[in-house]
């Protein structure tokens, strides 16, 4: 089988949860599964635009070289901790994707980068000229997050697949570039690594999408006294929760949307579940199945 890992950038702060996803992609590796990795770069992407001046394109680069090699590690270890060499098993792929340069997300920025802030440091980043949104448990600066239309490192990616290696790609959802005549331009902005996670599978024609993340699934009434997990659900019946507001924009819409595209585009099956627990999920008993 052919999986696509998403991993939370949120989440992936946490140490703890990365060895444990590296052991049981490694499990999942060694008993023949084809495995690319894709994760988010939300805080780390926050923490260096806070600190360089350069634009979003060449940062996303910079959290894809710096997750991308602690991933490495993690795994490195794991395969170790199995008995394997590390030698040649795990190749991260400096990933661009095609972003168009009139993306409406240009006009309404969504993807939350950095931490989460208080109501005056938040008002104090828009004096600044940064954009902020009061998201579940604070406020967060936005920036523009244009919908990936195509990955421009395919050919790589199939060669090491073929190759049997674990594949890192896709970091932060891709370098955003725009096609600019016969030219390609580097774009400010940071795309949503679930969407691109998405495209990235059905391009690669994945068996699966996973996308691990912080809580278990995704909920209905998740801010309420009676949230309840989705524990399977057709692209239907989840299209109406969505259409009910049930999932939030930036953080669990995107994964949603990720999950019915991918179902929809090729017929397959996408899970959320929780990076605290990826044996479960892999397995299929503890996540938010979305089935055609
Ligand atoms: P990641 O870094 O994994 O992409 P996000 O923060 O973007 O993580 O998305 C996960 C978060 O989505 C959860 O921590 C939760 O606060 C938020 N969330 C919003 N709506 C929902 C929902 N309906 N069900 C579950 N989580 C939700
Ligand atoms: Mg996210």
């Amino acid at each position: 089988m052919r999986y696509v890992i998403a991993l939370g950038g949120n989440a992936l702060v946490g140490p703890k949860s990365a060895d444990k996803v590296a052991y049981e992609i490694v499990r999942q590796h060694a008993l023949g599964n084809q495995i690319i990795i894709t994760h988010g770069n939300g805080p780390q992407v926050g923490e260096l635009a806070a600190a360089q001046k350069r634009g979003l394109a060449v940062l996303t680069a910079e959290t894809q070289a710096w997750i991308g090699t602690v991933l490495k590690e993690k795994l490195n270890s794991a395969l170790l901790h199995r008995g394997m060499s590390p030698e040649g098993v795990v190749e991260t792929v400096l990933t661009e994707v095609i972003v168009k340069a009139d993306d409406p997300g240009f006009k309404h920025p969504t993807k939350p980068i950095g931490p989460f802030m208080s109501a005056a440091e938040a008002s104090s980043a828009r004096r600044k000229g940064f954009c902020t949104s009061k998201l579940i448990g604070g406020y967060r600066r936005v920036v523009p997050s244009p919908e990936p239309l195509e990955i421009m490192q395919m050919d790589a990616i199939k060669y090491l697949l073929g190759r049997h290696r674990i594949v890192i790609a896709c970091g932060g959802g891709g370098i955003p570039v725009a096609r600019s005549g016969k030219g390609l331009k580097y774009i400010d902005a940071v795309i949503d690594k679930d969407s691109a996670s998405s495209i990235l599978a059905s391009a690669i024609r994945a068996d699966m999408l996973f996308i691990l993340t912080n809580v278990d699934g995704a909920y209905l009434n998740y801010t309420k006294h009676n949230r309840e997990l989705i524990s399977k659900s057709t692209i239907k019946a989840l299209k109406a929760s969505m259409a009910m507001g049930h999932f939030e924009a930036g953080s669990m819409m995107p994964k949603v949307k990720a999950c019915i595209d991918f179902a929809e585009s090729t017929g397959k099956c996408a899970g959320i579940g929780s990076l605290s627990h990826p044996r479960d999920v892999f397995s299929m008993k503890r996540l938010t199945l979305v089935t055609p």
